[in-house]
């Protein structure tokens, strides 16, 4: 029995890029063969049990010779797989989609193609060069620069292509750039006309050199430009002054890393990405349930016997809410019982699920929340929270004559995949900054690190934290603390890195 040939674009290198029938066909994939311009974050829509296989070049190695990737994917379709076959940018736009395409067919095996956003068009646009307009430009071409142009039996008619043809983007022209570019003038375009350079377009390392015809040789070896890169060449590369945005963006080339648990990272991870930042997430932690929940089941029975009950962290409200669904009650389980929200995304995971907090402190210190509560004698609290949490709350309340009850609901557990790549990065100084989002990231980066001095390998990047509780247990490690949130939210801790580079850069600039 035949399986299926989805033969897929993975867009330019940008993961959100990716269309939603690729999302679909890699989410089906039993096999899913990439190569080297596609980029692998997008396999992360493959199930856990596809099986990925790398078919690109490695650094002096050869990619796998054409014939033979043609017979892998009748193979493995032959066995009756659904096999994506993903490629950069698209695959019939110099992505030998056609040749796989002919191969299937001569095969008997089904196949479909799922377009994908082309680099020409993807890299153009991210570096604010529209390919057309009116003014400029009625005309585009794709063309490969792959070729000697020199050359007798060259495919390319360089000359003609550049008298008849507005704006010209070149895919694989780097080496023979110097060549192509005589070609060009040879052919009738003026030596001063624009010309830009996008290497990895739509990537968080882009970069873009603008300069002529006559100049753009020697600009892009002096920028130490190479591939992948697209040439644009025409009037509309100008535009590129006034249009720019995807570079322009506050956090734009700066790694940083997150190193916040998964599960709650996409926020953060999302606002950075946001604001252009290359993100490395690195969580050295993951919650997961406590298998003694004794305690919380039985709170929850009795939910109605307490006055108040107090969420630390959203944490604190998703696992709580696990074990309200597992014992089958819903939020009216509560009853009479109030309930105190401490920091926004708690509130926020209160309100996802219907809920506004009867008391959401202005701070989330457990001292300043113990004030701005006031008296507690005779009040019952039930704190459903981390296994290891911090017990000031329950203390306090105490001290006041209040009866408290702690129930644990989860418990955080150690993770340092991704923590080799983030020391290596501390190494050579390409990190430009670390954020903490709580006092146990700080412990658990440090303990991942595996190193006896941790701080002093913090010493090469910015340290930025949620808040004055986080930035002491970063200073109680010998760690400098560069930038701290306004208050305790993700948005705050965003804005507060921008701020900071804002602040560095007007500072270079004024030097
Ligand atoms: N099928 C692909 C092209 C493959 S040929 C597509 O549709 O985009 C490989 C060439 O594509 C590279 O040499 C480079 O010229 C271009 N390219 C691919 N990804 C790129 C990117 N992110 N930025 C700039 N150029 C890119």
């Amino acid at each position: 029995m035949n399986g299926i040939v989805y033969l897929v674009g993975a867009g330019p290198g940008d993961p959100k890029l990716l269309t939603l029938r690729a999302k679909e066909c890699l989410e089906r994939a039993d096999v899913v063969f990439y190569d080297a311009l596609a980029n692998p974050a997008v396999l992360r829509w493959a199930r856990n049990d596809t099986e990925r296989i790398y078919v690109g070049k490695r650094s002096g190695d050869h990619s796998v010779p054409q014939e033979e990737m043609n017979a892998l994917l009748v193979e493995t379709a032959k066995t009756g797989k659904t096999v994506v076959r993903l490629k950069g940018g698209d695959p019939f736009v110099f992505g030998r989609g056609g040749e796989e395409a002919e191969e299937l067919v001569a095969a008997g095996v089904p196949f479909e193609v799922v377009p994908g956003i082309t680099s020409p068009i993807a890299a153009s646009a991210y570096a604010g060069i529209p390919l057309t307009h009116r003014d400029y430009a009625s005309s585009v071409a794709f063309v490969t620069g792959h070729e000697d142009p020199t050359k007798p039996e060259e495919a390319v008619r360089w000359r003609s292509l550049s008298a008849s043809v507005d704006t010209i983007a070149i895919l694989m022209g780097m080496s023979q750039l110097e060549a192509i570019v005589a070609e060009l003038v040879a052919g009738g375009r003026s030596p001063d006309t624009p010309v830009a350079v996008v290497q990895w377009g739509t990537r968080a390392n882009q970069r873009t050199v603008v300069s002529t015809l006559a100049r753009v040789s020697a600009d892009v070896a002096a920028a130490a430009m190479g591939s992948p890169a697209i040439v644009v060449v025409g009037g509309v590369a100008r535009l590129r002054d006034t249009l720019r945005w995807f570079d322009a963006k506050p956090l734009f080339g700066k790694r940083i890393v997150v190193t916040r648990a998964r599960e709650q990272a996409s926020g953060l991870v999302d606002l950075l990405t946001e604001l252009g930042a290359d993100v490395v997430e690195c969580p050295t932690i993951r919650t997961e349930p406590v298998t003694e929940t004794s305690a919380v089941d039985s709170a929850i029975r009795s939910l109605d016997s307490f006055d108040w009950v107090v969420f630390t962290s959203s944490n604190a409200v998703r696992y709580f809410w696990e074990r309200l669904e597992s014992a089958e009650f819903d939020a009216r389980a509560f009853r009479s019982a109030k309930m105190i929200a401490i920091g926004p995304a708690t509130d926020a995971a209160l309100r996802q699920r219907g809920i506004r907090a009867d008391f959401a402190p202005k701070q989330s210190r457990s001292e300043a929340v113990l004030e701005e509560f006031g008296e507690a004698k005779g009040l019952r609290f039930l704190i459903p929270g981390g296994e290891s949490s911090r017990d000031a709350l329950r203390d306090g309340w105490l001290r006041g004559g209040a009866e408290v009850v702690v129930a644990p609901t989860y418990r955080t557990i150690s993770d340092t995949s991704g923590i080799e790549a983030v020391r290596d990065g501390l190494e050579r100084g390409e990190i430009a900054a670390v954020t903490f989002t709580s006092g146990s990231t700080v412990e658990n980066f440090i303990d991942a690190l595996g190193v006896p001095d941790g701080a002093k390998w913090l010493s090469t990047t910015r340290v930025a934290t949620i808040g004055p509780v986080t930035s002491e247990v970063a200073r109680s490690h010998g760690i400098q603390v560069a930038v701290e949130a306004a208050n305790a939210s993700v948005e705050a801790l965003a804005d507060a890195i921008v701020e900071r580079f804002r602040l560095e850069d007007s500072k270079n600039e004024s030097r």
